[in-house]
């Protein structure tokens, strides 16, 4: 294609034009800056050095200058927020709401900042109507959305935080799946104290199925036959999980094992672990089948177990099982073992724990709603061991 020449006669006319539209916004930009009282610069710039109070002052004399401005108002309510004195917030807020004319957007922004103080101060049922309110309009119909279900989940209601999650999920494209069948499951646990048997079990079946690959939901499925004396019918569910979300069946493999005990079949729910743990690689299986070794076939097996694992990866964990069984093995010889392992036992401390794949927190027990952070299975199955330097 041959070169267009007249594109080097436009070039510096674009510049050109892109210089001055560059000055008009700057004169704007320092005709809306002048029409602002200086307080307002005098406060952001506390802010920047997060000076919190000095800005809080700054602010307060830049509404009395200037009471009309919303977005000063806004910054000021923010402000008392962010230092905890929700009560001024509050006040100030609702003296805006009282304004005559305001237009239906900035009465809901008024709203909205209300809203966020209730929120702050635990009245999450005023909140909570302010944010139902504000469902009606289209700018804030999401984000009411989004803090509507974090109430009902603080609050523990289940059946509106599904309805909410669900419009959240039709709104926004964005699926909820995981949240609702764990929602559903929190109903059979409720169902389950209170002797619903039925409920649970039909809320368990909802979980799976919205999300088919909701293994708390098989999980309890299973506890409650074992509740109901039907251990074969729990093992078979658990068996299920393989199929779901294999790399979750460390969750279900203690108490696999331990019914298969109870039925008497310790070998075979021992080699169904081994299999599991070699198939998905999956070292919270292996502790489990350390224990059920030592136990039902004796420290000689449990060391040739830990032995093997160890030579093919290195983990202080498994370290400390093996010197533990040698411990066991050797008696009362084995005073440098036993030392050795103390010290193991030690420095290893909780080098184990599940991490949230979302805020880091970190936990001995598995969560399916982590606590520091309160999202749903963010805790992945397997516990990781820690390097330690
Ligand atoms: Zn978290």
């Amino acid at each position: 294609m041959e070169f267009e020449y007249w594109w080097l006669l436009a070039l510096p006319l674009f510049f050109a034009f892109g210089w001055v539209a560059k000055r008009a916004y700057i004169k704007q930009l320092l005709n809306e800056a002048s029409a602002m009282p200086a307080a307002y610069f005098k406060g952001l710039n506390f802010l920047i050095k997060e000076q919190h109070d000095k800005a809080l002052e700054a602010f307060d004399e830049a509404v009395q200058i200037n009471s009309e401005s919303l977005e000063l108002n806004f910054a000021l309510g923010s402000l008392f927020r962010l230092r905890g004195e929700i009560d001024r917030a509050i006040h100030l807020h609702n003296n805006l709401l009282e304004r005559p004319q305001l237009s239906d957007v900035q009465r809901y922004a008024i709203m909205a900042e209300l809203a966020q103080d209730y929120l702050k101060a635990g009245l999450f049922d005023r909140a909570e109507a302010l944010f139902l309110a504000l469902r009606a309009s289209p700018g804030y119909h999401q984000p009411a959305l989004r803090s509507l279900l974090d109430i009902f989940i603080r609050e523990r209601d289940w059946v509106r935080a599904i309805e909410t999650a669900a419009d959240l999920e039709k709104q926004s494209g964005v699926s909820f799946r995981r949240e609702i069948a764990q929602f559903h499951c929190e109903l059979a646990m409720e169902a389950i104290a209170a002797a619903g048997n039925d409920a649970a079990r039909k809320h368990l079946q909802q979980a799976l199925a919205i999300n088919p690959e909701c293994v708390r939901a098989n999980l309890m499925l299973g506890d409650m036959q074992v509740s109901a004396g039907n251990r074969p019918a729990a093992i078979e569910i658990w068996k299920r999980i393989e199929q779901q979300k294999p790399q979750s069946l460390g969750l279900a493999a203690s108490r696999l094992l331990e019914n298969h005990v109870a039925l008497e079949k310790t070998g075979e729910g021992l080699a169904l672990l081994k299999t599991w743990m070699e198939k998905y690689d999956l070292p919270s299986i292996l502790g489990i089948i350390y224990e059920a070794t030592l136990k039902h076939e004796g420290a000689a097996a449990a060391a040739q177990l830990a032995r093997a694992e160890l030579t093919r990866k290195p983990s202080l964990n498994i370290l400390d099982r093996l010197l533990q069984a040698r411990e066991i093995e050797v008696g009362s010889e084995a005073r440098d073992i036993g030392l050795v392992k103390k010290t193991v036992t030690h420095f290893l401390g909780n080098t184990r724990s599940y991490c949230c794949g979302q805020c880091g927190f970190r936990a001995r027990q598995y969560y399916w709603q982590c606590p520091g952070c309160n999202h749903w299975e963010s805790f992945p199955p397997e516990p990781r061991e820690q390097a330690l330097r």
